[in-house]
């Protein structure tokens, strides 16, 4: 089984990156695509919004600095064909200490090697943190492509451009030849406003192809399921979120080719 690699980054918070990255995943999983998530936010919201605890010594901090491999930190999830590698504070560190190394923009990618050749997952979600740092950077060497999430508000595009160059600076320097922009989901997209339309005809304007026909709607359950760590289908299994991330899920194996 090959193995895609993809980058929920951008430097902007609350875009809804971390809700994409566990709801994506388990929707991929329920399509019996086999999936890896992995925390890449030392603030591990994804960890806790999948309702699993931040231990100490369970991200991928000791593989990244060579103590132990990253297949030990993986764990199975309450979704059949969904994994995850958790995070917790002492990911933070990595953000200095990344930089001391040499090989620090490839450090992850070397790590994440023998889980993407193991053939036990068909895609590796990586949640990245709201900042172009050392974290995020890894992610994007390591990854085949990025995703974007944009929430549908007045200048959802600012800063889009500043990731987008992040991508052409780690292909031209050939840091990550293969790196490539997957596509931009719409979030917290509200049907009863003109100015949600208003941005999506703008951004699909400027992109076309690479927004995703599947908007995300803005939904309070979609808000509440984190806090009793579950996923909205566990939360809400027929609400309009988990509609949404389910098109998502069958949109994006369809443009990727994941089955
Ligand atoms: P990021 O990872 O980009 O910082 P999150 O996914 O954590 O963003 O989302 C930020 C906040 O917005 C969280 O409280 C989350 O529960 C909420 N949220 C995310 N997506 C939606 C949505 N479609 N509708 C309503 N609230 C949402
Ligand atoms: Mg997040």
């Amino acid at each position: 089984m090959s193995c895609t690699v993809f980058s929920i980054a951008n430097q902007k918070g609350g875009v809804g990156k971390t809700t994409t990255a566990i709801n994506l995943g388990w929707a991929l999983a329920e399509r019996k695509v086999p999936t890896l998530l992995i925390d890449l936010d030392p603030q591990a919201n994804a960890t806790s919004a999948l309702g699993f605890e931040k231990t100490p010594g369970s991200s991928l901090y000791g593989a990244l600095h060579g103590d132990g491999a990253a297949e030990e930190r993986v764990i199975e999830t309450r979704q059949k064909d969904l994994f995850l590698i958790g995070s917790e504070v002492d990911l933070a560190a990595i953000e200095i200490e990344l930089g001391q190394q040499e090989d620090y923009l490839v450090r992850l990618r070397e790590v994440l090697k023998p889980l993407r050749e193991s053939g036990k997952y068909r895609a590796i979600i990586l949640d990245c943190p709201p900042a172009l740092g050392m974290i995020s950077m890894n992610g994007l060497a390591a990854a085949d492509y990025l995703l974007v999430a944009l929430q549908c508000e007045y200048l959802a595009m600012e800063g889009l451009g500043q990731i987008m160059g992040v991508v052409d600076q780690l292909t031209s320097a050939g840091v990550n030849p293969n790196l490539a922009v997957g596509g931009i989901l719409m979030t917290m997209y509200d049907k009863r406003t003109n100015l949600s339309r208003q941005v999506v005809q703008e951004v699909k304007e400027h992109l076309g192809e690479l927004v995703f026909d599947t908007h995300i709607p803005r939904t309070v359950r979609l808000s509440e399921a984190p806090s009793f760590g579950q996923s909205i289908f566990e939360y809400e299994r027929l609400g309009a979120g988990s509609h949404a991330y389910k098109k998502f899920a069958k949109e994006f194996i369809k443009r990727f080719g994941l089955k």
